[in-house]
């Protein structure tokens, strides 16, 4: 399956590739001290290693030594790791080696056995721990590592690398040298610059001639192209001067909530309340059916995950005369991420974000996992155990944001009402969203704005304002 020449050139060419492109992160830094390596762990998992370099002063100035943060409260772990994210299981594995420290006096393990023994072991960083503490040979196998050794000797997908004894092999095999830090670090860094999950750089990557992956696909010009969206709003997008105000739509769906916010269609007349919105209606149908008026708003921007829904959306707006190229069947996180990375994603002008943000986690008719939910923002199931904000039951925090990149006049969420009941997540949920500077007090929430609104709907909702 792979051989020691393979091995051998790997090696080789990534360790000449790091000596110029490596990447200067704190905590690789000569003369940082186990304690600080311990909890760099902490904070880099599940996180982008670029995120956390940011971060890495505002935690080790508030925290420099293990006496200061064995005195800190959860209060003020969570909210120092609030900005990360994941804080709750963040505090919970502090806590788990606080307690271990205190246990043995603050003798840490000092070699494998010790260290297999001790609760670091199911905390995720006994890999790091052994490589940089107790400085054995040890491959920081993950998801990154996992995709770069897979693709080069034997493509295969490894669905959860600390379950697969094929790969750890493999890296274990890998890893093997005396440049053993090195070359971990020459993996993880090639992995996020250039042989990236999506759209890896196979034609300035020199494995390329012994990649198998390559060899399958030998596709350099597809693979090597950036993403691109077909997008730019000042042109293609026409204006309609009748609807001043434009509405970007979120979790669009079908287009229920874009169809009530722009008008114009027909319902059952018991759907309206007439009494507090008399002009609503301005045509009478037959069999008790009325329409209604059109409105001022104009969607601008919609999207979800899911091809059938675009194609519901697109069929039916078109007839209205919009363009296709309004619905996107990309997830928020990824559209959030190319617009910080420069891609002209959401529009310039923009009055209102709404969403309906996935409630599958939340309605009494699914798991009720909350914020830890089960699935990705692209609706795939999670085999890591730990959720995080691009978990399908923390992508609310992407709609917001959204907020803040386009800065609405006004932002709408909407969710089953059985978010308002399950634990504290209203609470937490609003909480986040005051944080949004432009939201400021104004956000409310209401379990009956719908009907109030005379807007058409069936099932109680919650709506956040
Ligand atoms: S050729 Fe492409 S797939 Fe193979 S290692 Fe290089 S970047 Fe990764």
């Amino acid at each position: 399956m792979w051989n020691k020449n393979d091995i051998k050139f790997f090696r080789t060419v990534l360790l000449e590739w790091f000596d110029t492109n490596k990447r200067d992160f704190p905590w690789r830094k000569e003369g940082v001290s186990n304690y600080e390596l311990i909890f760099s762990e902490i904070l880099l998992q599940r996180t982008k290693a670029e995120t956390v370099a940011k971060y890495y002063d505002t935690f080790f100035k508030k925290f420099p030594n293990w006496e200061k943060l064995i005195l800190a409260t959860d209060k003020e772990l969570e909210k120092i790791f609030r900005p990360l994210g994941l804080h709750t299981q963040r505090v919970g594995r502090i806590r788990k080696i606080i307690e271990e420290y205190k246990l043995k006096n603050g003798i840490l393990p000092r070699n494998k056995d010790e260290l297999q023994e001790s609760s670091f072991a199911s905390l995720y960083i006994s890999n790091a721990y052994e490589l940089f503490v107790i400085k054995n040979k040890a491959a920081l196998l993950d998801v990154n590592m996992s995709r770069v050794l897979s693709r080069f000797f034997y493509p295969k997908d490894y669905k959860d690398v600390r379950n697969d004894k094929l790969i750890q092999e493999l890296a274990h095999n890998v890893i093997n040298v005396k440049a053993c830090k090195e070359i971990n670090w020459a993996i993880l860094d090639f992995a996020a610059l250039v042989c990236k999950a999506q759209k890896p750089k196979c034609s300035e990557c020199k494995l390329s001639s012994k990649c198998c992956f390559f060899e399958l696909t030998n596709k350099i010009e597809d693979l090597s192209e950036e993403p691109q969206l077909n997008i730019n709003y000042d042109s293609e997008i026409p204006m309609n001067p009748e609807k001043p105000f434009k509405v970007v739509s979120l979790f669009s769906g079908c287009g229920g909530m874009d169809l009530g916010f722009e008008g114009d269609f027909i319902v059952h007349k018991d759907s309206v309340n007439e009494r507090l919105n008399p002009d609503f209606v301005i045509e009478r149908l037959d069999n008790d059916f009325v329409r209604l008026k059109p409105t001022n708003f104009q969607t601008v921007f919609a999207n979800d995950i899911l091809h059938e829904a675009r194609n519901a959306w697109v069929n039916y707006f078109k007839k209205r005369n919009y363009s296709s190229e309004v619905y996107h069947v990309d997830s928020i996180v990824d559209l959030v991420k190319m617009h910080k990375d420069g891609y002209k994603v959401f529009p310039d002008i923009v009055d209102i974000v709404t969403g309906g943000f996935p409630c599958q986690d939340f309605s009494i008719a699914g798991k009720r996992n909350g914020f830890n939910s089960h699935k990705d923002h692209a609706g795939k199931i999670i085999r890591d155990e730990i959720p995080s904000l691009e978990t399908r039951g923390q992508l609310y925090m992407w709609m917001k944001e959204v907020v803040e990149l386009t800065k609405p006049k006004i932002f709408i969420a909407e969710n089953v009402k059985g978010l308002v009941n399950l634990s504290n997540v209203k609470e937490i949920i609003q909480r986040d969203f005051l944080g949004v500077p432009l939201l400021g007090r104004a956000l409310r929430y209401k379990s009956s704005l719908v009907p109030r609104c005379g807007l058409s709907t069936s099932i109680p909702n919650a709506i956040a304002a």
